[in-house]
């Protein structure tokens, strides 16, 4: 997975998670906002959260949440992900950061609901 520099008198191949163009510094996070990687991984999280596989599961959403960090789906299913996974500070962390950019979020909410039941009942 690499992308593509922009400008058309560069095109040079960057890493994926390259912050800026090894030949020019043109900015490229955004353009990787804009294409279908982290859907692909989304998706891919899903399928693995589906078949009961959490840790690849919470690793993929992870992904997701680098590359976009305020996509409120991606993040919810990471905090739900490492719940399930019993990593309750990350959880908390991950809820927390949804309400932040979303207030009131329902699944945020809810899940920082359970994380005070589990904390009565450890
Ligand atoms: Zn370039």
């Amino acid at each position: 997975m690499t992308v593509r520099c922009p400008l058309t008198d560069c095109d040079t191949e960057n890493a994926a998670d390259a912050e800026k163009c090894v030949r020019c510094a043109t900015p490229l996070r955004h353009l990787a906002r804009l294409s279908a990687y982290p859907d692909q991984l989304f998706n891919r999280g899903l399928a693995a959260a589906t078949a009961g596989d959490l840790g690849t599961a919470r690793d993929l959403f992870a992904a997701v949440v680098h590359w976009c960090p305020q996509d409120v789906v991606a993040r919810n299913a990471l905090a739900l992900a490492s719940f399930q996974l019993e990593d309750h500070a990350a959880a908390c962390v991950h809820w927390e950061a949804v309400l932040d950019g979303s207030p009131g979020d329902p699944l945020a909410t809810d899940g920082l609901a359970l994380l005070a039941d589990c904390e009565l009942d450890e």
